[in-house]
């Protein structure tokens, strides 16, 4: 089955193999088909996206046979359509303020007895959840800087039972506690990836979300998120992650492996292809 797929890389350094994995993935699912087939820059991080990082991307991508109709969409242009769904969520009384560094938290992980932790490592846990509004107040008022975490046991009740589909796992209960209160909004920047990535998704009709592994349980998350922002609810396929000789996942650090040394040097996209058995 054909879908609308897409590719979302960040523009904070060079495309290496594992990457042209991913986006070769996407574009198979998209049945090769120019309209099916949309490239999102996630360049919310704006500190660390660069311009010729974008024109790199853009050139790998069609070095590689890759192509698309619509006009390469920029997450840092998007910020207005962020914060809309943010005042949906806090209409539901569902975000609150986190004052917290990520030092603090460590802290307070290390001296608890028995800490939660999730797939990604330990949980938040829930400091500034107990704080009073006057607490809050002042603090803002201080000028002190501030993320917005998801209350996610209200969040979760709000939205009730949910389900989701990967292609290869089936039918998942959605278990977004895994992920604890997670923030939607960070102190740099308004916004975060699971925000945006949910939005965009449901802004450009993607009907199979495609990427690795590794970020499977983020999609618990956004399936909730969806439900609670009255979002279209797409299929998953989440694809296994490519390693090198080493059994490492590729770095962008590693000159070696990027699309550009390779392509610059010679290497052909058959070879590409060839390399990572697609
Ligand atoms: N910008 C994310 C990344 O490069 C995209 C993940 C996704 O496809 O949702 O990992």
């Amino acid at each position: 089955m054909i879908s609308k797929t897409r590719f979302a890389p960040s523009p904070s350094g060079l495309l290496h193999l594992g990457h042209a994995y991913s986006a070769l993935f996407a574009w198979e699912r998209a049945g090769r088909e120019p309209s099916n087939f949309i490239l999102r820059l996630e360049d919310i991080d704006i500190g660390r996206c660069k311009p010729e990082f974008e024109t790199a991307i853009i050139e790998d991508l069609n070095w590689l046979g890759i192509d698309w109709e619509t006009a390469p969409l920029r997450q840092s242009g998007r910020l207005i359509h962020y914060k809309k769904a943010l005042t949906i969520l806090q209409a539901q009384g569902l975000l609150y303020p986190c004052f917290c560094t990520r030092k603090d938290v460590e802290r307070e992980v290390q001296a608890a007895a028995n800490a939660p932790h999730g797939p990604e490592g330990w949980l938040y846990p829930g400091t500034c959840r107990h704080l009073t509004e006057s607490e809050r107040g002042q603090r803002i008022a201080e000028g002190q800087l501030h993320a917005f975490r998801l209350k996610m046991k209200e969040a979760q009740e709000a939205a009730g039972p949910l389900i989701w589909i990967d292609r290869n796992v089936g039918e998942i209960a959605a278990n977004p506690s895994v992920l604890g209160d997670v923030v939607l909004v960070r102190k740099d920047i308004p916004t975060s990836y699971h925000l945006a990535v949910t939005v965009d998704d449901a802004a450009q009709g993607i009907t199979l979300v495609t990427r690795g592994e590794d970020l499977f349980h983020a999609s618990h998350l956004h399936r909730l998120l969806q439900a609670l922002l009255g979002l279209p609810v797409p299929v998953w396929e989440h694809h296994s992650l490519i390693l090198d000789e080493e059994g490492r996942r590729f770095a962008k650090r590693n000159e070696a492996v990027t699309l550009k040394h390779l392509r610059e040097t010679g290497v052909k996209p058959n070879d590409i292809l060839e390399r990572i058995g697609l």
